[in-house]
């Protein structure tokens, strides 16, 4: 604390990302990224790019990326926003959608950035419970609020909501805004991008950290109706005018337009993932069904925070949180079978 900060920071409690250890050596299976590189044509694309250009700014717009992604997706790219990781999407929908005179809704067990944006932007929310199975429950949600948003699949749980439940939702809240964080949904979801043109109260945001294996340039995208989008690019306009630099613009596009590359990687981390559970469940492991590219995992009579302790020694990392409904359970990202078989042995 210092006299010379502006008297809201004192009350800030910052988001905690999974470590970024030094040691090289360890197998990473704690913050989700993609065990397999990304695309060769974005890295290509990004090192065509590295030349003299870069005394230039790059297009404020990101238009090459919005248009690739509404090719992708077949929509409009004035339905695209694009924005420095789905983080910043997400803080400019906390900061531009999300302040109303009725509280925010989200999941008791969801992304925990979601309470440290309302904390920064003053956002009142209210958590709603995971059902018993730690599924989300679309008809909870159906009470007077000023947004709604949740991961789909949910973090750090993995499990998926089907399109029909987050079609109800959008239903019975048609005078609020309703994000859809698809940030895992390719590795086992159907995206709700195919509902955007039928309700302009729908928002989903998606990244490329995971599924295109891009966590280290920092893109992240949401899709909406085009006066939702106008409400992020005017915050955006407010804030940074250039969240994506030259490289970030030209890769995220490459990757986008890399569709086989894509198919290929998302399949091999759900083989993986599926072997993964099957073995962890022979160990006595109970493994909530997952559609993301990690799974939530606990043993009846192993403390979790003592075997995320005892598999960090023998050099494997995972996501154990201290939240006291979910202090049993670990979040392990799916790695290459190698990177699985590691944590398997360290077990
Ligand atoms: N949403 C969820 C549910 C996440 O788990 C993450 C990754 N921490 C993000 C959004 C943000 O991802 P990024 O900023 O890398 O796009």
């Amino acid at each position: 604390m210092s006299k010379f900060w502006s008297p809201f920071v004192k009350t800030l409690v910052p988001y905690v990302p999974g470590e970024q250890p030094k040691l090289t050596k360890l197998v990473k299976l704690n913050t989700n990224e993609n065990p397999y590189g990304p695309s060769p044509k974005a890295l290509e694309a990004m090192r065509a790019e590295l030349n003299d250009d870069l005394r230039l700014y790059p297009d404020p717009n990101g238009d090459l990326l919005k248009q690739a992604v509404a090719e992708y997706y077949g929509v409009q790219t004035g339905q695209v926003f694009v924005g420095n990781g789905s983080d910043e999407v997400l803080a400019h929908i906390f900061h531009g959608l999300f302040q109303q005179d009725l509280p925010l809704l989200f999941p008791d067990i969801s992304y925990s950035f979601y309470p440290v944006y309302c904390g920064l932007y003053g956002i009142e929310h209210v958590l709603v419970p995971l059902d018993e199975q730690f599924q989300i429950r679309a008809a909870d949600y159906a009470r007077p609020n000023g947004g709604i948003i949740f991961p789909n699949p949910n973090a750090p749980t993995g499990c998926v909501l089907a399109l029909d439940a987050v079609e109800q939702m959008l239903k019975a809240s048609p005078d609020s805004v309703v994000v859809v964080d698809e940030a895992y949904i390719d590795f086992g979801g159907q995206t709700a991008i195919s509902l955007v043109d039928r309700y302009p109260n729908l928002l989903v945001t998606q990244t490329l950290s995971k599924s295109r294996s891009l966590a280290g340039l920092r893109v992240g995208l949401a899709v909406g109706h085009p006066d939702l989008i106008e409400a992020l690019e005017r915050v955006k306009n407010s804030f940074n005018s250039y969240p994506l630099d030259r490289m970030a613009i030209v890769g995220a596009a490459a990757a986008f337009n890399d569709k086989a590359y894509f198919q290929q990687t998302c399949k091999a981390v759900i083989d993986s993932r599926e072997h993964l559970v099957a073995k962890l469940q022979q160990r006595g492991f109970e493994v909530l069904p997952s559609a993301a590219n990690f799974i939530f995992t606990r043993h009846p009579q192993q403390d979790a925070a003592g075997i995320a302790a005892k598999v960090r020694e023998k050099g494997v990392i995972v996501r154990h949180f201290k939240q006291e409904r979910i202090a049993q359970f670990l979040r392990i990202s799916i790695g290459t079978p190698e990177q699985n078989q590691a944590l398997l042995d360290a077990l």
